[in-house]
């Protein structure tokens, strides 16, 4: 039986000489391991980032910056390429070939300002370009180095819907044509080198999947070779047990199981885009999350998540993340127990904004529904709700539809919680006696988690003091 790996390094895995040198590193060390060996690779860090910065400023007429976003662009990939390509003639081509994507930038840019306005299908074309530059930057290191390397864009074999800006991959095709076109190369020993985040609509127009979405591509990717492991190099020594950039005292998982990490990503933890796991998981694939600036440390697995009733070992809690820039939206009023399908009606108006809810809590009273929503879609559903509830507020059933000011969402994650008494308790003590006044809660539907809603500028002490329960 052949071996699998799909390996994905994410954007600053690959941003700069140093960083695409320990991925080359990489990626030999796996070659000797592993029989086929697939890479997904993100963009350059900061380049998405960069690319809908531009497209944003052209759809309002602004342009004047582009002459300067050209040369950071040309300047972050050629200097890599400059001191890890040494063959000359390679060198120029794959300068060449980037130059070209960079100028295509510039057209886009340019029309997009005539037009006055960048559609979803324009902004993942503009989006493409980052990961359409690293993946040919990164092959042309690695042959460079002496490993048998070739660059392939997504858009070959990943097929999606149309839902730009968050394409559903369409799974059936895309298995076909990835085993098409990625069995051929690794059948002759050459390790494909692909590009995360991106995919084609059946007619060929680029798609993204979402922001950090590179994760994904490497799961889809997983799952349509029969990959034997997916592990994802990152920044960071693995899935800890919060983000190291609130609290410098964060450890690694060693393990983390499928229900408790799909929870820490969904609410926030960045490092693992939510949408990997599901593939990984229906395909019994192996995920490993790894530190490509310390490649030797073994990182998180993901572990089956536990089946029976049983008490957990060790800490109940074991995981503590964030969203921020939330909004809690209320509808309220004391008529609205005899109004029918309150509920319904108003997920249904959210729903039609395209805003996907976070949290949903319920008010002791029954007077009120209470749910977060990104804070900049906030508008958009306070004015779906009024003109879904105009009748009722007009009679005065529903009293006032509001929204509050930026919100987080912090979660506390852990399969332990669902028989373990009193972890709610110890998290508003916690929360409490560290000044953190909770303006809602919520409990996920698996119950591996506790949620809380805090004003935005307790979100760090919340982070912290709730991180104590873990470490202490
Ligand atoms: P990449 O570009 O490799 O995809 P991301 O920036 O998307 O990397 O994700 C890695 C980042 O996720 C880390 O640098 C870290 O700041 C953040 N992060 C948030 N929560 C966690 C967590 N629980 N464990 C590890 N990293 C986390
Ligand atoms: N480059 C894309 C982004 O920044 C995808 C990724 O890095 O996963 O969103
Ligand atoms: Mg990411």
């Amino acid at each position: 039986m052949q071996r699998t790996l799909v390996m994905k390094f994410g954007g600053t895995s690959v941003g700069s000489a140093n960083a695409l040198k320990s991925a080359i590193q990489i990626i030999r060390d796996a070659k000797k391991d592993w029989d086929r060996v697939v890479v997904v690779t993100s963009a350059m860090s900061g380049v998405t980032n960069l690319l809908l910065d531009s497209a944003a400023s052209a759809s309002h007429g602004q342009v004047d910056s582009l002459p300067q976003t050209e040369s950071t662009l040309r300047e972050k990939h050629f200097s890599a390429a400059d001191a890890l390509v040494k063959d000359e003639a390679q060198r120029e081509a794959v300068k060449a070939e980037i130059d070209t994507l960079i100028l295509s930038l510039v057209d886009l840019c340019k029309a997009i300002a005539v037009l006055g306005e960048a559609s979803p299908r324009a902004m993942d074309t503009v989006a493409s370009l980052g990961e359409r530059m690293s993946v040919r930057l990164l092959a042309a290191v690695a042959n460079d180095a002496g490993v048998k390397a070739q660059a392939i864009e997504s858009t070959q074999f990943v097929v999606t819907n149309a839902n730009f800006q968050n394409a559903h991959p369409n799974f059936k095709a895309t298995n076909e044509k990835t085993r098409a076109k990625l069995n051929p190369l690794m059948d002759e020993g050459i390790i494909p080198i692909t590009t995360g985040f991106i995919g084609a609509t059946p007619e060929g127009v680029i798609t993204t999947l979402g922001r950090g979405g590179s994760d994904y591509s490497a799961a889809i990717i997983g799952r349509s070779l029969h990959a034997d492991d997916v592990w994802i190099w990152t920044d960071v020594d693995g899935v800890m047990t919060t983000d190291p950039r609130i609290e410098p005292k964060a450890i690694t998982l060693p393990e983390i199981n499928y229900n408790e990490i799909a929870e820490l990503a969904y609410y926030g933890a960045k490092v693992l885009h939510p949408k990997t796991i599901r593939p990984v998981l229906d395909a019994g694939i192996g995920l490993r999350i790894c530190n490509t600036f310390n490649p030797s440390h073994p990182g998180t697995r993901l572990i089956p998540s536990p089946k029976t009733n049983g008490k957990v070992e060790g800490k109940v809690i074991k995981a503590v993340t964030a969203i921020r820039k939330q909004r809690l939206i209320t509808i309220e009023g004391r008529g609205m127990l005899g109004v029918p399908g309150v509920a319904a009606r108003a997920f249904g108006a959210v729903a039609s904004t395209g805003t996907s809810v976070p949290l949903i809590t319920q008010a002791s009273s029954e007077q009120s529904i209470c749910f977060a929503a990104p804070a900049e879609l906030a508008p958009t559903v306070l004015s779906a709700l009024e003109k879904t509830f105009a009748i009722e507020i007009a009679d005065q059933d529903i009293d006032r539809v509001w929204a509050t000011e930026d919100v987080s969402i912090v979660t506390v994650v852990g399969s332990g919680m669902r028989h373990t008494m009193g972890v709610a308790g110890s998290v508003f003590s916690q929360l409490g006696n560290n000044g953190v006044n909770v303006l809602a809660i919520a409990q996920g539907s698996s119950e591996v988690s506790i949620s809380l809603v805090v004003d935005a500028a307790d979100t760090e002490n919340a982070v912290k003091a709730l991180h104590e329960l873990i470490v202490n």
